[in-house]
């Protein structure tokens, strides 16, 4: 029997298999699985609102393996829609997924086609939640769960990866050297390749949340999420153009892409008119899911917003942080940073007429906010010792670098030589500046960073106290 979907290049629309990079062999674009336009027409689908209920809209598997995904709430958010100025709020809280996030539908299928397919173990590049939804399912069906991180993912992420009893290579520096070692393992392992940006699954999985407001009657005139590697935003809109062709709905709502100031390649290229993202050299933000600074949907994410009629923006992570706990009082949902961002934004876009106070807008809260560091420090400190000397040391050694003289921010990086990311030094140096400990300046195009009197004594504290446990 003729499958209802190929796997198809997403730019040149050529036929494909399955390649190592997930890229068209002719012309380099992602590959992804198209469905019949006639099949679609005929779809049927059948019980109560969760994530298999639209199985006939995904590739085949032989097995479906839950944990109980999808189906999540809708909240209309009223006390929230009142303080922003905007009377059809939605919240489409994905932290009510088995480890609270929206990876869970990836999670649900790729685990489910690995397991179909014969495999007894898998690999996946991640930030954290594909990570730690993938080593959930693993679990459940006694698949081998291979996770290659960058050092500095989330605490709360980490610990749901050790629960599941996941294989953890923390060597990498940034997603992007990960996702180069995945496909590495994959094939010489011949494990299963379940990294997000290289399995096409995973946008099938997450279009199903599209799918979901529709079924849930949001109506929605905007909706609202976070761009890293632009995936979901790419997937949003594949579900509205499926619901199209199905002659559900005429009008698909404009999808509105928010990223972090200190990594903003999609929302500058959007500024910009170009069809690729821009080239972030010093990605920095707290916000690990949206610190891609190469992001491998960039492209679709951007096709995505200007088809739509929608836009780009970003967000600093003070409002990110702000609006976490704005979000928490005021409705009772625990966003991560991240997710806060996609509420942070319609302040000014209410403000500059881009949203109007009618218009029914849903934001998409991801992930929760108990996985990330800014909850989970203190936890941490208490927990792991090595990890809390090494942070100690990278500060002392910022604070050292500086006593020699003012410097700014990249050559501090250089200096403290390998095993580090720029993000993670400008965290370090935010935290000084924050301590007063540091003290910065612009200098032309420069910030310069240089020790403060408090910085300096903070330092001799610090050899006092050395010599006296010797
Ligand atoms: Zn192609």
């Amino acid at each position: 029997m003729e499958t209802p979907y190929q796997l198809r290049c997403s730019r040149c629309g050529a036929k494909a298999e399955p390649t190592p990079w997930n890229r068209c062999l002719r012309c380099g674009g992602l590959l992804e699985y198209v469905f019949n336009p006639e099949y679609l027409r005929d779809v049927q689908l059948k019980g109560s609102i969760n994530f298999w209920r639209y199985r006939p809209l995904l590739p085949r598997v032989d097995r479906a393996i839950s944990l109980g995904e999808g189906g999540t709430p809708l909240h209309r958010a009223e006390r929230l829609g009142e303080a922003l100025g905007l009377r059809g709020l939605m919240l489409k809280d994905e932290t009510r997924n088995p480890t609270n996030s929206f990876k869970d539908r990836p999670g649900a299928l790729l685990i489910s086609d690995a397991y179909s397919r014969g495999f007894d173990a898998i690999v996946c590049a991640t930030n954290g939640n594909q990570g730690a939804s993938l080593a959930a399912y693993s679990a459940k069906v006694d698949i081998e769960c291979h996770l290659l991180i960058p050092r500095d993912v989330d605490m709360g992420k980490l610990a749901q990866m050790i629960a599941y009893d996941a294989y953890i290579d923390e060597q990498c520096s940034s997603i992007e050297e990960a996702i180069r070692l995945s496909v590495e393992m994959a094939e010489r392992h011949g494990w299963y390749q379940a990294t997000a940006e290289l399995n096409p699954l995973t946008i099938e999985a997450l279009k199903t949340i599209s799918y979901e407001l529709h079924e849930q009657g949001a109506e929605a005139d905007v909706v609202v999420a976070a761009m890293g590697s632009g995936a979901t935003i790419h997937s949003l809109w594949k579900g509205y153009g499926e619901m199209k062709a199905m002659g559900w709905m005429e009008d698909p709502p404009r999808l509105i892409g928010v990223q972090a100031e200190g990594c903003p390649p999609i929302t500058e290229a959007f500024r910009l008119g170009l069809e690729k993202p821009m080239e972030v050299e010093e990605a920095s933000t707290g916000a690990t899911p949206i610190r891609v600074a190469s992001p491998i949907y960039g492209e679709l994410a951007l096709k995505a917003i200007r088809e739509s009629g929608g836009l780009a923006v970003s967000i600093s992570d003070d409002e990110m942080l702000e609006m976490e706990k704005t979000i928490a009082r005021l409705e009772g949902v625990f966003a991560e940073p991240a997710s806060a961002a996609t509420v942070a934004s319609l302040k000014t876009l209410l403000d500059s007429g881009e949203i109007d106070g009618d218009e029914r807008v849903v934001c998409l809260i991801a992930s929760s906010g108990l996985k990330t560091d800014d909850i989970l420090r203190g936890l941490r400190m208490r927990r792991r010792h090595p990890s809390l000397t090494s942070r100690l040391t990278t500060k002392e050694r910022i604070l050292r670098l500086l006593e020699e003289g003012e410097t700014y921010g990249y050559e501090l990086w250089k200096r403290l030589g390998r095993g580090m990311t720029l993000g993670a030094v400008y965290q370090h140096i935010s935290y000084l500046e924050a301590r007063g400990l540091i003290a910065s300046r612009l200098k032309g195009k420069r910030r310069y960073l240089r020790l403060t009197e408090k910085g300096r004594k903070a330092l001799r504290a610090l050899e006092e106290l050395r010599d006296l446990l010797s």
